[in-house]
């Protein structure tokens, strides 16, 4: 049984290893012809560091990751709000890592093409179109069709294989918010392994972290309209301009963190709306499975995009080699629901943005948590 994954994004190239590690005949294509470690900072919940250490990735997450332990929401003057353990110290047995997305990208791909093989994964290949019937799908790529017996649909925001599922599903629902992200080389602040999200006048929110031994990311939120449909293209990889960001943070000062150099000396700004759809009513039909963004984009207040990704795909693995025939039904009556849920909560976290005293950040978090199956007890016996 020979399963074609189109994407080889965090989601995709996970889902290749998870389908390899259960014995399974997987192979890749990736519309970009030379994968390059684009994007900025990202995080893995520990429900994601738990799938990756069971693929024997855990060494090399720590190697390129920093292990957060602890979440400090403050206000724009530096004075703390609430502080949260993360992590191991936040009672999870496997810790939550900050990384950069493009170094997770590679590190992901060399472990595909180490293990299933140098061809694993096909650049320049977009998927373009894809039928199917009682026996295979058949997928159309510029040089010719590919067969396999399943084809898994990891190709991101605008997945053409969730359009020719589910085709005319129209804008994107945007929230209001335009976010800046960058990275700056910065000494460490606070603990050093601190994750903060100060909150500041006009709902303006600056999250940061860092994500090597003097590398920091960080991620302004700037409410900038009412929500509604997105007008634009969502574009991951769109510069932005420091001074646009600046002019929202004029009057903040943290104390502990130079605002103006972190933003100012940054090497690389990208602009970005802060996105989602509805959950679908269902993600395949027959032979065919979405996974990732395709399936499930959201927005990235609960920082889980690439976590639930990455749960996808040891969920499909696992139901594909209890029995293929039921694989994708099986995966989608697990994943579909939980991922919705997600969805939703990031939605309550974001509309409960102006939240600022330390009992009603405690009853967020600890309502996110629950929701999002991230409960330390829910996740131990999962
Ligand atoms: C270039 C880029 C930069 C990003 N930067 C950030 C960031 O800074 N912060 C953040 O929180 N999230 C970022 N993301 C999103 C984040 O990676 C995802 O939300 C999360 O990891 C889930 O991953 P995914 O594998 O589902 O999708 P993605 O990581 O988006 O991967 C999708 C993959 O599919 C490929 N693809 C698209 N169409 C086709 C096609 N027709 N045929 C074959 N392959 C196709 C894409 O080139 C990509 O490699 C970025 C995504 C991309 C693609």
């Amino acid at each position: 049984m020979r399963v074609l994954v189109a994407g080889a994004g965090i989601g995709g190239l996970t889902a290749a290893l998870s389908l390899h590690a259960v014995g399974i005949d997987v192979a890749v294509i990736e519309r970009v012809r030379q994968p390059r470690p684009l994007g900025v900072g990202i995080n893995l919940q520990p429900h994601a560091v738990r799938e990756l250490t069971d693929l024997g990735l855990g060494p090399d997450l720590d190697r390129i990751g920093v292990a957060t332990a602890e979440i400090v929401y403050s206000d724009h003057l530096g004075n703390t709000l609430f502080t949260e353990p993360r992590g191991i110290a936040g009672g999870y047995r496997w810790p939550q890592y900050s990384v950069h997305r493009g170094q997770l990208q590679m590190l992901l791909l060399a472990a595909v093409r180490d293990r299933i093989g140098p061809h694993a994964v096909r650049t320049g290949t977009p998927l373009l179109d894809l039928t199917q019937d009682e026996d295979r799908v058949r997928v159309r790529v510029p040089d010719g069709e590919i067969v396999a017996d399943a084809l898994v649909g990891a190709d991101g925001l605008h997945s053409v294989v969730r359009e020719r599922l589910h085709p005319g599903q129209g804008p994107m629902r945007w929230s209001g918010v335009r976010m800046w992200r960058g990275v700056t080389e910065l000494p460490p602040f606070l603990s050093g392994r601190s994750m903060v999200i100060a909150l500041g006048p006009g709902n303006v929110e600056l999250i940061t972290y860092p994500i090597g031994r003097s590398t920091v990311n960080w991620v302004v939120m700037v409410p900038v309209a009412e929500p509604g449909p997105l007008p634009d293209e969502a574009n991951w990889n769109q510069p932005g301009r420091p001074d646009d960001v600046l002019a929202h943070l004029r009057d903040w000062a943290l104390g502990w963190l130079d605002v103006a150099g972190l933003i100012g000396n940054s090497a690389l700004v990208l602009e970005y709306p802060m996105v989602d759809r509805d959950p679908l009513p269902w993600w395949g039909r027959g032979r065919v499975t979405l996974l990732g963004d395709a399936a499930h984009p959201m927005y990235p207040v609960g920082a889980n995009g690439a976590s639930q990704a990455i749960v996808d795909a040891r969920v499909l693995a696992e139901e594909l080699a209890r029995d293929f025939a039921t694989g994708l039904t099986g995966y989608e009556r697990i994943r579909r629901p939980a991922t919705a849920a997600v969805v939703a909560a990031n939605r309550e976290m974001h509309r409960a943005s102006d939240a600022r005293t330390p009992g009603e950040l405690a009853r967020i978090t600890e309502t996110y948590r629950r929701a999002t199956g991230a409960d330390t007890h829910q996740l131990r016996s999962a």
